[in-house]
């Protein structure tokens, strides 16, 4: 779904997947607002924002993003959410193993169900809490290399390459030929 890109303006679906409790909600406040809120709410069902980020070649890319609820009793509502979606980032939680197997489960039914042409990008949060880390960088770098996706790090609360996952993802992008 490219809706009214052009070859300089690009707009593009990305869903957000995952256990519930990894920090979605938080990477999508951080990086359409600039905030973190500590006692944010649980999402129901999904939520959706939008950002505008441009690149160095003066291309800009709008994110319409959807922001899915993790908990078991809405993953049958997930392909209404990933269906058409250009980009679909898949976060866990370096301090919690169940949460980097969930992700794995997503990925699977991405590669399954998702568009072919879907940019994955492989995602673990809560990257602040190194002394709690259960997930290594080197478990999520090859798994993340045998599934061909793009994968980082990142902390909600400290804002630590928050802005690089989507740069990251927009330089990914096919671009429409003009
Ligand atoms: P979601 O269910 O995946 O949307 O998760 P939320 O965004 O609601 O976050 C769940 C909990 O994790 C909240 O208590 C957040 O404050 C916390 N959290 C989210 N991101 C981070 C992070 O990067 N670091 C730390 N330490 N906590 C985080
Ligand atoms: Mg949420």
């Amino acid at each position: 779904e490219t809706g009214d890109s052009d070859a300089k303006n690009l707009r593009v679906k990305l869903v957000l997947l995952g256990d519930s409790g990894v920090g979605k909600s938080c990477i999508v406040l951080r990086f359409v607002r600039g905030q973190f809120d500590p006692t944010s709410k649980v999402t129901v069902g999904a939520s959706f924002l939008s950002q505008t980020i441009a690149l160095q070649d003066s291309t800009t890319v709008k994110f319409e993003i959807w922001d899915t609820a993790g908990q078991e009793r809405y993953a049958a509502l997930a392909p209404l959410y990933y269906r058409g979606a250009a980009v679909a980032v898949v976060v866990y939680d370096i301090t919690n193993p169940h949460s980097f197997h969930k992700a794995q489960y997503w990925v699977k039914e991405l590669q399954k169900h998702g568009s072919p042409d879907i940019v994955l990008a492989l995602v673990g949060n809560k990257a602040d809490l190194q002394d709690k880390r259960e997930v290594s960088v080197q478990d999520g770098t090859e798994y993340a290399e045998k599934n061909g996706m793009f994968f980082i790090e990142t902390s909600a609360k400290t804002a630590d390459n928050i802005n690089q996952l989507f740069e990251e993802i927009a330089k990914r992008l096919p671009r429409p030929s003009s």
